[in-house]
This record gives C-alpha cells, sequence and structure tokens, in this order.
C-alpha cells in the first residue's frame, strides 16, 4: 500500500468537535484491514529501527496503533491513560489545551532500568499531548528514543517542538 493510498483511507469531518475545527478520522484507516496492517507494519518497522524495548501509546487512539505495534514486535505495551483510570498512585503530567488543561497518567512501575521506550499517538498536532507523554515516561524511568504517528499537521509545529525536547518524531503522513 503506497502512502497515497493509506492517506486516502482516512476521513475528513469538517466542524468537529467544534466549528473551524478539520478533523482527521482514523476510523475509517483502521476499519481497511489492509490499510491498518499496513499502518502498523510500517509503524513497527521505524519502532524496531529505533532500538525500541517498549511501546507506549496515548488513550484512546495512542492504544489501538500502539498496542497492534507491541503485539506485532513481541514487546510491552505502556498505557499513558486520561486521568483516573488506573487503580494504582500514579505519574501525572498536567498540559495545556486551547481552552484549559489536561492531564495524562502512567504506572510508575509501568518502565524499568531505562528501557527504550517508543511513543506511539494517531496523530500529533501542537505536540502538547505527546510532550506532557514523553515528560512522564522520563518520570517512570524510560529514554524515549522516537515518537510515532499515523498522521502529523506540520503546520502546527508539534514533531519540531518534540524534536527541539530531543524526541525525533516521525508519522506516516501529513496534512498540511
Ligand atoms: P496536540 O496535543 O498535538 O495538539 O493534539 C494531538 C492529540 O489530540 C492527539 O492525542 C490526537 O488524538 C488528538 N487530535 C487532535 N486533532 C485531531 C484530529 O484532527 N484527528 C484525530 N484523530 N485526533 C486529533
Amino acid at each position: 500500500m503506497t502512502p497515497g493510498e493509506l492517506k486516502a483511507l482516512v476521513r475528513t469531518i469538517p466542524d468537529f468537535p467544534k466549528p473551524g475545527i478539520l478533523f482527521r478520522d482514523i476510523t475509517t484507516l483502521i476499519g481497511h484491514g489492509q490499510g491498518f496492517a499496513a499502518a502498523v507494519g510500517l509503524m513497527a518497522d521505524k519502532a524496531r529501527e529505533a532500538g525500541a524495548e517498549a511501546i507506549a501509546g496515548i488513550e484512546a487512539r495512542g492504544f489501538i496503533f500502539g498496542a497492534a505495534v507491541a503485539a506485532r514486535l513481541g514487546l510491552p505495551f505502556v498505557p499513558v491513560r486520561k486521568p483516573g483510570k488506573l487503580p494504582v498512585p500514579v505519574l501525572a503530567m498536567d498540559y495545556a489545551l486551547e481552552y484549559g488543561t489536561d492531564t495524562l497518567e502512567v504506572d510508575p512501575g509501568a518502565i524499568h532500568d531505562d528501557k527504550a521506550v517508543v511513543l506511539i499517538d494517531d496523530l500529533i498536532a501542537t505536540g502538547g499531548t505527546a510532550l506532557a507523554a514523553v515528560q512522564l515516561l522520563r518520570s517512570a524511568g524510560g529514554t524515549v528514543t522516537r515518537a510515532l504517528f499515523a498522521i502529523d499537521l506540520p503546520d502546527l509545529g508539534g514533531a519540531e517542538r518534540l524534536r527541539t525536547a530531543g524526541v525525533p518524531a516521525d508519522a506516516l503522513m501529513a496534512f498540511e
């Protein structure tokens, strides 16, 4: 499957979740068996190249790609969760949204011994979500060697922010 064919499987929904936003929806990509397999395969190749010893995924759409990549590579999967979901004391990180803040949480025991962690999410926009996840994973003792996304929105600068924070970022496709 070519990058162009993969990109064509992403559905664009205007005015979701708010007027003026063009939402890039991966439901149609993961709903296409060959397309989903190709996306997971490409991400797994990149994670392997980055020396991944564990895969972290951001709730919820990052779980879809991240868990599939981890299982494919036979690596541990570390869920970066929305607040209040984990049944143990957590490491938590607040981060800024366009309006207000949100929080991500990780089990402090999820990563051992400075493991090389590859972070996965469906999409990077401003990079605020991924940067918060990187800080959490570092606090838990991991070294984040790469961040992988199905989609990059380069105009919003998130991948560049991640690189500046010392994490090379890579995506399967970009929407300008
Ligand atoms: P950021 O923190 O980089 O600004 O936003 C990225 C986060 O918001 C990701 O967790 C992603 O799932 C979600 N997100 C923001 N915009 C979109 C979009 O257009 N499509 C999808 N699928 N997710 C989005």
